[in-house]
């Protein structure tokens, strides 16, 4: 057990993700001293998490995706991190959390817990072979999996599907990607353009299932055989699952902290419970839960002053992410999912335009596929905030 090296002024933050590093950097840009712990399942190293979808071409191994470790966050930015470490309850009450090396109390908690991946429930004998990749532990279990190995499928044709299929062909694989939706990116891209995005990734070699699910996953010798509910059959060597994300909520519920499709927090990052805060995969603001990198770092630049007694509301400008897939390049900036408006999509050399307008004609969403992705300044300027 170790002693409980924390007190009441403590700002207490569990998650070594992007979330809770990026939170401790803008910290330290207003207060240089302010006790800080870390506290991390994961060894605490920094790492960039969306380089796990675009590695595996140029080979690297997952301790090359570490740009410095725990030892070296924690002389950094002067923190105390307890990494390898679980939080297993919190106690809102008596402002104290139990882990698996002993009591630690705060004085202001942050969840910074990140999400899952989803499993789509599945039948078969070879479905504990299902991989996920979703941290460096994960990435290094899949490269290793594939490692001599030809085929991969993918389940689910979204962000994180997509970029696998463009990264696993890339690095020389067969790939088969399925997915329930009709098109690839059914949330964020229109039809013409999803078309665009799948002919490219079908160009280099992706083969796609879609309108289908996966019933079964069986190993028949060195191989395995996936089912489709459609009455297809797909042999491969390797399964990646990638059908989406699911906030990490189980904590926050025990301790009776409001959550919906993530850990409710008002614009203060503040959840139900009085100095207990959330940002990241896990956060729900106002009814918003977007897991993506620019949301967190607004996040992050709105809590630190809140943390430190200058309170301060969060507010998000529009946000494009861009799909790492070089196939064709695309950026998107969804429209809200109430918006009222449609797709105008317009074929230009070497790329696509997609706006979502309003009736008024002014713009609410797009998406940019190859050349057109140029235009991705010009159009965000143009769009509406997503949080004023
Ligand atoms: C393959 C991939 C590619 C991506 N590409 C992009 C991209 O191109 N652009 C973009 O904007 N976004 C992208 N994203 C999303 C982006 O990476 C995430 O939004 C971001 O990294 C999430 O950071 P986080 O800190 O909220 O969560 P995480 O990185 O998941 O961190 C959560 C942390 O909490 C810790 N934790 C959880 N529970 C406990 C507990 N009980 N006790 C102790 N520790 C705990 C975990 O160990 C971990 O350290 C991508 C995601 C993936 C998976």
């Amino acid at each position: 057990m170790t002693q409980n090296i924390t007190d009441s002024s403590t700002i207490v933050i569990i998650g070594s993700g992007l979330a809770g590093y990026t939170l401790i950097r803008e910290i330290r840009k207003l207060d240089k001293v302010a006790p800080i712990t870390l506290i991390t399942r994961e060894p605490g190293y920094f790492y960039s998490k969306p380089m796990l979808s675009t590695a595996l071409a140029s080979k690297k191994e997952a301790s090359q995706l570490i740009s410095t470790p725990a030892e070296g966050m924690a002389v950094q930015l002067e923190i105390n991190i307890l990494s390898q470490t679980n939080v297993s309850a919190i106690d809102a009450a008596g402002k104290t959390l139990q882990t698996s090396k002993g009591p630690v109390s705060y004085g202001k908690l942050v969840l910074a817990l990140g999400a899952d991946q989803m499993r789509i429930p599945l039948e078969g004998n070879a479905v504990s072979e299902v991989f996920t990749v979703n941290d460096l532990e994960d990435y290094e279990k899949f490269r290793k999996a594939i490692k001599d190995k030809k085929k991969v499928a993918i389940l689910g044709a979204g962000l994180i599907g997509c970029e696998f299929a463009n990264d696993l062909v890339l690095a020389g694989y067969e790939v088969d990607v399925i997915d329930l939706a009709p098109q690839a990116l059914g949330r964020l891209l229109p039809e013409a353009a999803a078309k665009a995005l799948q002919t490219k990734l079908s160009e280099v070699g992706v083969r796609w299932h879609f309108s289908t699910t996966v019933q079964s996953v069986n190993r028949n010798g060195d191989a395995l055989q996936i089912s489709l509910a459609n009455g297809d059959s797909i042999t491969c060597d390797v399964t990646l699952s990638a059908v989406g994300l699911k906030p990490r909520l189980d904590l926050a519920k025990a301790a009776g902290v409001k959550t919906g499709l993530g850990i409710q927090v008002n614009r203060e990052l503040e959840t139900s419970s009085s100095n207990i805060y959330s940002l990241g995969d896990c956060a729900e603001v106002d009814g918003l839960v977007l897991p993506y990198v620019m949301p967190i770092m607004q996040a992050a630049r709105a809590l630190a002053p809140t943390l430190l007694g200058q309170v301060t509301a969060l507010s998000y400008p529009a946000m494009p992410v861009m799909v790492k897939t070089p196939a064709l390049p695309t950026v998107v900036s969804p429209p809200a999912q109430d918006a009222h408006g449609q797709w105008k999509t317009t074929a230009i050399e070497g790329g696509i335009e997609a706006r979502f307008e309003a009736p008024d004609g002014s713009l609410l969403g797009f998406a940019l596929l190859g050349s057109a992705t140029t235009q991705r300044a010009t159009l965000t300027k143009e769009l509406p905030p997503i949080l004023q």
